[in-house]
């Protein structure tokens, strides 16, 4: 974030920029999150223009970093987006979000005889069949969920 556009939106000390957010989606993202619940500085950038995308969103968290369930919901939510770690205005990894093979807790299965839906320390795992579009199959019980399906979730 040292280029221009970077100057549309204050630089943050520590924290998290998620940018290349979809246009207009800023405001999900952070209901998605459960970010307006924490009281941590949020600066949020709508329909910036970006001379790559024509039009993106830009969410920075101040002093939080994000777990890997958060990356991964991110990364069903909107693939494409950039993750950047800043610590003292610097930034530490950067990181481009696609959909995870792998997603664990994040959703849940929709067959109710699913071991996960009654045993309530099993925590969910999904393996990511198909990307485009999105096909996820529980791993204990088989079930495929559809795009549908798992997007109503998140
Ligand atoms: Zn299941």
């Amino acid at each position: 974030m040292t280029d221009k556009k970077g100057m549309l939106v204050s630089k943050i000390k520590n924290g998290t920029v998620i940018d290349r957010i979809p246009a207009g989606k800023a405001l999900k993202f952070v209901e998605l999150m459960g970010l307006a619940n924490e009281k941590h500085t949020l600066t949020i950038g709508m329909f910036v223009k970006s001379h790559k995308i024509g039009m993106k969103d830009i969410v920075k968290v101040h002093d939080r970093t994000l777990t890997k369930k958060e990356l991964d919901a991110l990364g069903l939510f909107a693939p494409g987006v950039t993750v950047s770690t800043i610590e003292n205005y610097q930034v530490r990894s950067k990181v481009n979000l696609n959909v995870p093979d792998i997603i664990d807790e994040v959703l849940k299965c929709n067959n109710p005889t699913c071991v996960t839906n009654y045993r309530e320390p099993i925590k969910t795992k999904f393996k990511v069949i198909q990307k485009e579009p999105l096909l996820v199959r529980c791993q204990y019980c088989d079930r495929v969920m559809l795009e549908e399906n798992v997007l109503s979730q998140i």
